[in-house]
């Protein structure tokens, strides 16, 4: 890795340079704007249901027999993720900036539903590129982002997945500059989103960082969250970051193996590159290609990472570690039956090492997972990893039960 590495950037072509200094400007502008802030707070409080749950989980504590553990739980906002945030941050722009549509691209639609939501509330238009091979497996999602009013636009070239969904996007953003804000889902693409995006994240910290000075008077050791493209991670460490004595700690895909293609976790392989409009660590394959990621969740199946965390991983604040696909599922089990949390396969990576770590730690320590999402979106890969026939003989039924 090249430690003089600047991460971050706009890479993109000339069209963009003004469209992105508009909205670098409009970002600016908003952050220091109290009625943008007041509309900003209306709509995560009332909509989305701020401020989250931070659960003591107890008996997951007495489990583990080491320190103190809390769950941030951003499965409870509105869409079961943390992802409504930064739709609804950047939504707001889009209406300042006069836009009257929302593209977005989606691979597993978690993305494309929370921004076909934001669209719906905000009364945008809303249109939403998905490889036509995602839209198969995610049948779903596709139907919730119809019902909420998008248009779904099937992308058949290609690997028919989520790069070519990007690719795709990005076209039609420049036909539509005038009229069409492009929604990211996470701290990546061009400045200004990975700041834009963690700025509207960083809720989470603020909130974590108040509930424990009431609840505990203290600060906690570590906080730790999942890392796909680094949003909720971001959001959860931006407010530690100045505090040295706590350990922000990434909790990235470790997959089946280390073998690329086997996991998409940039501390095993990732290498810097320039991607989709900035510059960061990549999984690449030798010959410099984006490399082929596995992870049993979608939401961490991403060879990339923001390039804010990318920053704060070399300077050493930020560590990174992972998770395997059986290892996630198994810490889901474990806290769906002792806290009564049944978590987003993506979160349950960090609640994996929350098992690791714990039990090493004084009691008198306190551990913050971020839940970034509910497992309601899992249940399908839940009922396989536990190879709940029944279930299966459901889907059967349902089946059946179409003319
Ligand atoms: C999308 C998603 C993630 C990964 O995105 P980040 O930008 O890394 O936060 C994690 N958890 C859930 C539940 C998601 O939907």
């Amino acid at each position: 890795m090249n430690k003089d590495a600047h991460f971050g950037g706009a890479y993109v072509p000339e069209m963009l340079w003004e469209t992105l200094h508009e909205l670098t400007e409009a970002f600016n502008t908003a952050r220091n704007d109290s009625v943008f802030q007041s509309e900003f707070q209306d709509l995560l409080k009332n909509f989305s249901g701020r401020p989250t749950p931070l659960i003591f989980a107890a008996r997951a504590t007495g489990e583990l027999g080491g320190a103190k553990v809390y769950l941030k739980n951003e499965g409870a906002n509105h869409t079961g993720a943390h992802k409504i945030t930064h739709c609804l941050g950047q939504g707001l722009i889009a209406k300042k900036l006069g836009k009257k549509m929302l593209i977005a691209e989606t691979g597993a639609g978690q993305h494309g539903v929370a921004t076909a939501t934001v669209a719906a509330k905000l009364g945008l238009e809303c249109v939403v590129f998905m490889g036509s091979e995602d839209i198969r497996r995610q049948r779903p999602n596709v139907f919730l982002m119809e019902r909420l009013g998008a248009k779904v636009v099937p992308v058949e070239y290609g690997s028919k997945t989520l790069k070519d969904a990007v690719n795709e996007a990005l076209k039609f953003w420049m036909e539509h500059l005038h009229d069409a804000h492009y929604c990211i889902g996470s701290v990546l693409g061009p400045a200004p989103y990975p700041e834009m995006n963690r700025y509207f994240q960083s809720v989470i910290g603020r909130e974590i960082k108040e509930e424990l000075r009431e609840r505990e008077g203290a600060l906690p050791a570590a906080v730790v969250a999942c890392v796909g493209g680094g949003s909720n991670a971001m959001g959860s460490f931006w407010e530690f970051v100045p505090d040295a004595a706590v350990r922000l700690i990434g909790v990235e895909a470790g997959g089946i193996g280390k073998n690329i293609g086997e996991h998409a976790s940039r501390k095993i392989a990732g290498e810097l590159g320039i991607f989709q409009g900035y510059k960061s660590l990549f999984l690449q394959t030798k010959d410099g290609q984006i490399a082929p990621t596995h992870s049993i969740s979608a939401g961490l199946d991403y060879p990339g990472v923001g390039p804010e965390l990318a920053q704060l991983y070399e300077s050493g604040r930020v560590e990174l570690t992972y998770a395997l696909d059986s290892e996630a599922v198994e810490a889901a089990d474990f806290f769906a039956k002792l806290e009564g949390v049944i978590p987003a396969l993506e979160s349950a990576h960090a609640l994996s090492e929350v098992r690791k770590m714990a039990p090493t730690m004084p009691k008198e320590a306190i551990i913050v997972a971020t839940l970034s999402g509910r497992g309601d979106k899992d249940l399908f890969n839940f009922a396989r990893a536990f190879k709940d026939t029944s279930f299966r003989d459901f889907l059967k039924d349902e089946y059946g039960r179409y003319e």
